[in-house]
């Protein structure tokens, strides 16, 4: 049985740890949670808005609509080989629960994507990625319920049109689809076990490991991820506020010559993919403050709530972020944080 709740103060579930006010909340605790909402006149009337463990969205107003929170809970093994097993995970897990629950059974392929926040559900919305890893590249099928219709929607890797922190989700079924379960295929053994990015080989050095596991490459993440990253608990931020942009060969090369030192990999179609950190940073936008927001002094690409912000001061904050890259840079930052 639903309970629609009036006016509920948003700011413990988002950890940019901004207030918002939510004309109405509901908590879905079961997939007929869902069923029961439909019929409600709240949810037939009002604008909706699907929020996890609120880790990458920001709030810029009070929702003057409905707030479906997820609390779906449960695993489930589907299937499952000498090799292999494949699990089937209700969206309200939290993910990071859900990659230690793998990691002690010693199941491969998310060990890189551990301590990232957020839920289950959340993550083929954007294809969280981290250390070399998509999620993408375990999902087997996402479901799915379509909020106006009720009705339920099965999504295979294709159908989800992942891409770099995108997808189907994110893009046209966004807010029209309640993702409910998502369906993952890990290793049992042989794992390819991914150290060649960022810092994963050296803190792995450093902890001794000559032979590394899935327990000491998400131990080596854990502990890169902690000393690099602002705790949410401690100074409100959503990770990483813009994506890496992608820019031409020509583009790329022409703003080499002038900057010597600036990064690029290549990407899909002959393009450059440019780290969004290092812009910023030589926009001198490091360790900036203003108001109550500002630009994380290790992590550019971090904006933090350092004291009361409120969601138009961080938007403000970002949005000249941008215009000093595009203006030095001639590159167009995209926020990869769901700006609502
Ligand atoms: C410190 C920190 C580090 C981070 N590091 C990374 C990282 O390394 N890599 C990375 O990819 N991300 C990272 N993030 C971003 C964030 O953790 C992920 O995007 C995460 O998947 C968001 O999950 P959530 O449940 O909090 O989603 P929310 O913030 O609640 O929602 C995000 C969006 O998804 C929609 N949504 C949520 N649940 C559902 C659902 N069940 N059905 C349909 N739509 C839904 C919401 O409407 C919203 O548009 C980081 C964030 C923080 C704070």
């Amino acid at each position: 049985m639903i309970r629609i709740q009036e006016n509920v103060q948003l700011k413990p579930f988002n950890t940019f740890g901004i207030p918002a006010n939510a004309r109405y909340f509901v908590s879905i605790q079961a997939v007929d949670d869902l069923f029961e909402l439909q019929q409600a006149d709240i949810f037939k009337n009002e604008v909706r808005l699907i929020l996890g463990g609120g880790s990458n969205v920001l709030f810029t107003h009070d929702i003057d609509g409905l707030v479906i929170h997820n609390n779906l809970k449960g695993i489930q093994v589907s299937h499952e080989t000498d090799e292999t097993i494949t699990l089937k995970v209700a969206s309200g897990e939290v993910w990071h629960t859900f990659v230690m629950h793998c990691v002690q059974h010693n199941w491969g392929g998310i060990e890189n994507l551990s301590l990232i926040p957020g839920t289950v559900g959340a993550a083929p919305m954007q294809n969280i990625g981290a250390y070399g890893v998509e999620v993408q590249e375990v999902i087997e099928k996402v479901e799915g319920i379509e909020l106006l219709s009720g009705s339920v929607q099965v999504f295979d890797k294709a159908g989800c049109r992942f891409g770099y922190r995108e997808s189907i989700f994110k893009q046209e079924l966004k807010e029209k689809n309640f993702i409910s379960s998502v369906t993952l295929t890990l290793t049992k053994k042989n794992h390819l076990l991914r150290t060649g990015y960022g810092a994963i080989q050296d803190t792995l050095r450093e902890m001794n490991v000559t032979a590394p596991t899935i327990q000491s490459v998400s131990e080596a993440v854990i502990h890169i991820r902690s000393k690099k990253l602002p705790d949410p608990r401690v100074l409100g931020n959503a990770g990483s506020f813009f994506k890496n942009p992608t820019i031409t060969q020509q583009h790329y090369v022409s703003l080499k010559s002038e900057w010597p030192t600036m990064p690029g990999y290549s990407s899909e179609n002959q393009s450059v993919k440019v780290p969004a950190a290092w812009l910023i940073e030589q926009c001198g936008w490091k360790g900036k403050r203003l108001a109550g927001a500002g630009v994380h002094q290790h992590q550019p690409l971090v904006i933090v709530n350092y004291e009361h912000a409120t969601g138009e001061e961080i938007l403000s904050l970002a949005m000249q972020v941008r215009a000093s890259v595009k203006e030095r840079f001639d590159i167009t930052l995209t926020p990869e944080v769901n700006i609502i």
